[in-house]
């Protein structure tokens, strides 16, 4: 089993003073009972980067902090964006692309998709790249179909030196932000499908993750028998506690006692 990895997603939640508190919070969780085997990382509004960053090297915490979202441009006359180097700047390690909300809400084409992953990875940052099939696809059997015509077109081509920077991570739409949790089987046959077509396009054993109402309650049982390498967890990322017990069902995983 791969070293897991636990990506909390705070979506357009929390202002930089709550931000602050809710790392602290986790900071304190941690240092009185440390996860081990399971890597972690938050991913908070744009605005609450700098003041995330802080927490975390001053309190040295040990998460890494990601982007939500980057900019496919280096720079220049595009209003609103945010580049990657400028985020780098800002210590931050990993950046989200292609999450199914900036997709549906903010026109986020696999084009798009493809040259933010690119423009992420070329500066050596870590890039997380969503996909997942809307209700409709799975009920009509499609799903596996979405999800390969996702990946082909997020990463053929893709150059082969930043490939180990890429992580997958399969959120079903209809799992995402309303309970309904994708049943492990769902996931693990999936797991093998993604695997699988990662590798036909030269990715060479990523971890993949699972997102989708995950919490602390059907974590371990999605890990261990979902086959997964880790989350990427939205809603119960918003609370230290339940942020951490997904961390320690993680790593209770790893460590077999599961
Ligand atoms: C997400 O935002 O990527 C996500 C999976 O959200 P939730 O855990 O709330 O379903």
């Amino acid at each position: 089993m791969k070293k897991p990895l636990v990506i909390g997603n705070w979506k357009m939640n929390l202002d930089y003073v709550e931000a602050i508190h809710l790392m602290q919070q986790i900071g304190v969780l941690l240092r009185n009972k440390p996860v081990e085997h399971t890597d972690l990382v938050v991913t908070p509004p744009f605005v609450d980067l700098r003041s995330v960053t802080s927490v975390v090297e001053s309190d040295r915490i040990p998460v890494s902090v990601a982007a939500q979202h980057a900019s496919q441009h280096e720079s220049g006359a595009y209003t609103g964006e945010t580049s990657v180097a400028m985020l780098q700047r800002l210590n931050v390690r990993w950046v989200l692309v292609g999450h199914s909300e900036r997709r549906s809400y903010f026109q986020m084409t696999d084009d798009v998709v493809a040259s933010t992953l690119r423009a992420v990875v070329r500066s050596g940052v870590q890039a997380v790249l969503c996909f997942g099939e809307e209700l409709a696809s799975r009920e009509a059997g499609e799903h596996f179909d979405v999800v390969a015509s996702q990946l082909q077109a997020a990463l053929a081509g893709l150059d082969e030196q930043v490939r180990p920077l890429v992580t997958l991570a399969y959120e079903p739409v209809w799992a995402i932000g309303t309970g309904r949790t994708a049943s492990v089987e769902q996931v693990a046959e999936m797991m093998d499908f993604i695997r699988a077509t990662a590798a036909s396009l030269s990715l060479d054993e990523p971890h993949v993750l699972y997102g989708g109402s995950v919490n602390a309650d059907n974590a371990g049982a999605i890990m261990s028998e979902g086959r997964v390498d880790g989350f990427l967890v939205g809603g119960a990322s918003l609370k230290a506690e339940s942020f951490v017990a997904i961390a320690h069902a993680s790593d209770d995983c790893y460590d077999g006692k599961r």
